[in-house]
């Protein structure tokens, strides 16, 4: 389906709600959107023994969240990589890791508008995770539309044990509702899939209540902005349809 404006998106939600799967389902709908997932930056840097990579790698496995400072780093460096940021908007985003707000706020006022074109469409994917964040990534390039995804935490707790990835896609199943064609493997590539280091309980414990003491905020953020709306279910598959109809609204 084509989308007529520029839709650039968040999807915001506890860890394990679904927001890869519903970010991958929502690109072989919409082919115009693209995705980054700051989890899977992040993982990939680790894995490649980056500097980045190498910094956050204990924070990751803890369960913990990197620093506000490295993530505006790495989101800025993701878009302007995708072309997403003019070289302009490179230069304030590196000056508001650095600047007073009164310095952020002046550099932010000579931006243009962004981009109505629907090529420049978007879905942003664990990031921003506070309204800190949520505030710097607003100086860079502003957020149209806003969704909470919802999920019951026992439900979310229950799945976690089943989630295996394909690291090299970032493609995501699950052995009870999403499993792969051949058991263990990838559907696309074949290759083995494996266990991400953080999925235990315990850890899953530690990164929801980090994701709930930030989330309020953040979700206060958006919908003081007015671009906020709440998606609810028990599944990814309950919740599919009524995305794809609240995009289809504003955006197709
Ligand atoms: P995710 O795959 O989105 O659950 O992210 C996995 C881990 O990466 C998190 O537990 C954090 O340690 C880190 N991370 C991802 N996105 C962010 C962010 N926006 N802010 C801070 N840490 C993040």
């Amino acid at each position: 389906m084509q989308l007529r404006r520029a839709a650039r998106v968040l999807l915001v939600g506890a860890p394990g709600v679904g927001k890869g799967t519903q970010a991958e389902r929502l690109l072989n709908r919409f082919p115009q959107l693209q995705s980054i997932s700051t989890g899977d930056l992040l993982r990939h840097n680790v894995k490649s023994r980056t500097p980045l990579g190498i910094q956050v790698e204990s924070v990751m496995k803890s369960g913990g969240l990197v620093a506000d400072d490295l993530m505006l780093r790495l989101i800025s460096n993701e878009l302007q990589n995708r072309g997403w940021l003019a070289r302009q908007t490179m230069t304030l985003s590196m000056a508001a890791v650095h600047s007073s707000h009164d310095a952020e706020h002046h550099l932010t006022s000579l931006r243009g508008q962004p981009s109505e074109d629907p090529a420049a469409s978007f879905i942003l994917d664990g990031y921003p995770r506070n309204a800190a964040q949520a505030h710097s990534l607003e100086s860079i390039i502003p957020i149209n539309l806003a969704v909470s995804l919802k999920t019951p935490f026992e439900v979310l707790l229950g799945r976690i044990s089943g989630r295996w990835v394909h690291q090299p896609s970032g493609r995501v199943y699950n052995t009870s509702f999403n499993k792969p064609k051949v058991p263990g493997h990838d559907d696309i590539t074949g290759e083995p899939l494996t266990k991400r280091p953080d999925d235990t309980e315990e850890v899953y414990r530690a990164r929801y209540d980090q994701f709930q003491k930030a989330n309020e905020s953040l979700l206060e953020h958006y919908r003081q902005k007015g671009v906020l709306i709440e998606v609810e279910g028990m599944t990814s598959d309950e919740i599919s349809p009524k995305l794809y109809a609240e995009f289809e609204k504003r955006f197709a």
